[in-house]
């Protein structure tokens, strides 16, 4: 098997066997994630690790281990950026779709979606694309470079996590502020 090509497998070599794969790939490898590294729109800060074992069932091959990476993000309070270790558990089931015809195709191809099975034509399934997709599914939706991220002074822009900015506490606002200013008025009348 060609190194360049170890996650396109011929299903030919599951024939009633495990096949293990195992690789360190750069992202940019990757063909989903190398075009968001070239947009700027992701950073990796180490390798993408992934060890798999492919078993076949019938038309169905299920590929099963885990990624291991690490992803640079910016972090949605202090706006630093950070190292997050993304360790995401593969499940991945493909279905066979080389002996029906093209009419049939998008209604199994749909069916396929519905079960979270990955639709693969002929006898060869390419891993890469889903595994660059469950790399960015562990992605989180507001990356946090700490639990505890203190965020930026919205005053000074100062990151409150290297300590305490200069500016004076914040006077509450909002109309409870307002409610004050009428209650007091009231009273001196
Ligand atoms: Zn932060
Ligand atoms: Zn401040």
């Amino acid at each position: 098997m060609e190194v360049e090509n170890a996650l396109i497998i011929d299903t030919a070599d599951l024939d009633g066997r495990d096949l293990k794969v195992e690789c360190v790939w750069d992202a940019g490898r990757f063909p989903l994630l190398g075009a968001l590294i070239a947009a700027d729109q992701v950073a990796f800060g180490a390798p993408v690790e992934l060890s798999l074992v492919l078993k076949a069932d019938r038309e169905l091959v299920r590929a099963a281990g885990r990624v291991v990476t690490t992803v640079e993000l910016d972090c949605g309070r202090c706006l630093e950026r950070f190292g997050l270790l993304i360790d995401q558990t593969l499940d991945l089931v493909y279905q066979q779709a080389a002996s029906i015809t093209d009419s049939q195709q998008e209604e199994i191809e749909l069916t396929a979606e519905q079960m979270d099975l990955i639709a693969f034509r002929g006898s060869r399934i390419d891993l890469r694309q889903a595994v660059a997709e469950q790399v960015l599914l562990a992605f989180p939706i507001k990356p946090l470079c700490n639990r505890r991220c203190k965020g930026l002074c919205p005053r000074c822009g100062m990151n409150l996590n290297n300590g305490p900015c200069d500016c004076p506490p914040r006077e509450p606002a909002g109309p409870l502020a307002g409610l004050k200013v009428l209650l007091s008025g009231g009273r001196s009348d």
